[in-house]
């Protein structure tokens, strides 16, 4: 089958290329920010760097980095590139760690992250003769307008639904037979429940594909959501910071997500020291982006832990991949001096035969930490006797102890007694900040 891209000659060009493409336009964008943008200028005053220093990617380790305490000292307008009756849109994130981030676009921004978004769709084998629909939520946060772009790019029919009302959600998709689903991967996963407790059975759900992302999920969890649905499952990423989805995306092999390189340029550092690390290293992203202009972000640390790799992708396309993220320096709980990431409580779930509906409870107790999971049992797994469950959450206890080297106390709560998330699923509850 002829492989489809939405921009193949960007999409596919040499490495060598885009590296002379990217030092070009970091050249530009070093200048364009350090004149308009006082905030970074004086950033890089501080650090003894000029404009004239930067002659191509390999210096950009000179410049200083920018980091979440920067956008919010600089809020609202400390950051903006452009004048304000340039811009046309305001975003907002998601503030999944507390603290709301605006970010502007002008409308060469809007076109560009509709790019990204369209080649994504594209990877997922959209075309002009697929249904989309966009679940999800639209508003100042950038899922559901960022994929909603995209989607019209590349000529899909958009349903923009939205997040929630998970019935209409349903109903439009019979109906209207929606074919590519955009949602998060926690709403996908809560839309499949939904339609096997109707009855439906993978073969009559007329989607064929899904692109998740906004949030981490493992690689278990997608094989359930496939499962599911009848569809496969492609990771999305991307940050408010930076536009929105479609900073990085899936293609058919599934394997990591090609980092949109022509517009985003991508670094791994270490976290503590700021080093920056070779390819194929474990540490935090870290983005600048090359030709946006509003909200012209260099070297801004993402606090998400991945790796990035330039092994050829049998896809044709050349853009670096990056991991999929398992969760921000700042999702990490250090529990009883040990670190947990959420991701690594989902992956023993799945594989001991739990969906993904759980909630981690942590808090302090005699300065001893507790550290509690409350899971959901499936419904052919819930069982009344007492003895049956506590031998259940013995075994998972035991299961979490040989992967995390800590024993949590885990409690099975039946069927559908944990909240569902429509956006961004809320996995840890840490009392032990409300103490502090
Ligand atoms: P917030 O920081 O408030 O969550 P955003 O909505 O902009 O704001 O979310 C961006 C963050 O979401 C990323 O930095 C990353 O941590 C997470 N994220 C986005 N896409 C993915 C993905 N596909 N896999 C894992 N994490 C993701
Ligand atoms: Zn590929």
């Amino acid at each position: 089958m002829e492989k489809r891209y939405f921009q193949k000659e960007i999409e596919t060009m040499p490495v060598e290329e885009i590296k002379k493409l990217q030092s070009e336009k970091l050249v530009k964008q070093v200048k364009h920010v350090y004149e308009n943008v006082p905030y970074y200028r004086n950033l890089m005053d501080e650090k003894g760097v000029k404009p004239e220093d930067i002659k191509g990617i390999e210096d950009l380790h000179k410049l200083p980095f920018l980091t979440k305490s920067d956008l919010r000292d600089a809020y609202p307008y400390g950051l903006l590139g452009k004048p304000l009756s340039d811009c046309v849109r305001i975003h907002s994130t998601s503030g999944t760690t507390g603290k709301r981030v605006v970010a502007f676009y002008t409308q060469h921004d809007i076109d560009l992250w509709d790019d990204c978004c369209a080649r994504a769709i594209v990877a997922a084998d959209g075309s002009k003769d697929d249904v989309c629909q966009v679940a999800y939520g639209y508003g100042l946060f950038t899922g559901g307008f960022g994929l909603n772009g995209g989607s019209q790019k590349v000529g899909c029919l958009t349903l923009p639904m939205s997040s929630g009302n998970t019935e209409r959600q349903v109903q439009f998709m019979m109906d209207l037979n929606a074919t590519i689903l955009c949602c998060t991967p926690s709403y996908a996963a809560y839309i499949g429940e939904y339609l096997k407790e109707q009855g439906y059975t993978p073969d009559r759900i007329p989607l064929k594909a899904g692109i998740f992302g906004a949030e981490p999920w493992t690689e278990e969890m997608r094989r359930g959501i496939e499962a599911t649905l009848g569809i496969k499952a492609y990771d999305i990423y991307g940050l408010t910071e930076s536009t929105g989805p479609g900073v990085a995306f899936e293609c058919e092999e599934q394997t990591g997500m090609h980092i949109n390189e022509d517009h985003f340029l991508a670094e791994i550092i270490d976290p503590d020291t700021g080093e920056v690390l070779p390819e194929g290293s474990k540490g935090e992203l870290v983005f600048t982006s090359l030709d946006k202009e509003a909200f012209p972000l260099l070297r801004y640390r993402t606090r998400d832990i991945c790796v990035l790799s330039r092994k050829e992708c049998s896809c044709g396309r050349t853009f670096i991949k990056m991991a999929k993220p398992m969760g921000r320096s700042d999702d990490m709980m250090i529990i009883r001096g040990v670190n947990v990431f959420p991701s690594q409580i989902e992956t023993v779930l799945l594989k001991e035969g739990y969906q993904p509906n759980y909630q981690i409870v942590v808090d302090r107790k005699n300065n001893n930490d507790t550290f509690d999971i409350n899971v959901e049992m499936n419904p052919e797994q819930f069982t009344d006797t007492v003895s049956g469950v506590t031998a259940m959450e013995k075994a998972l206890a035991g299961a979490m102890k040989t992967m995390l080297g800590i024993n949590p106390a885990i409690h099975l709560v039946p069927p559908k007694s944990i909240t569902r998330s429509e956006g961004k699923a809320v996995r840890v509850i840490d009392k032990r900040k409300l103490h502090d």
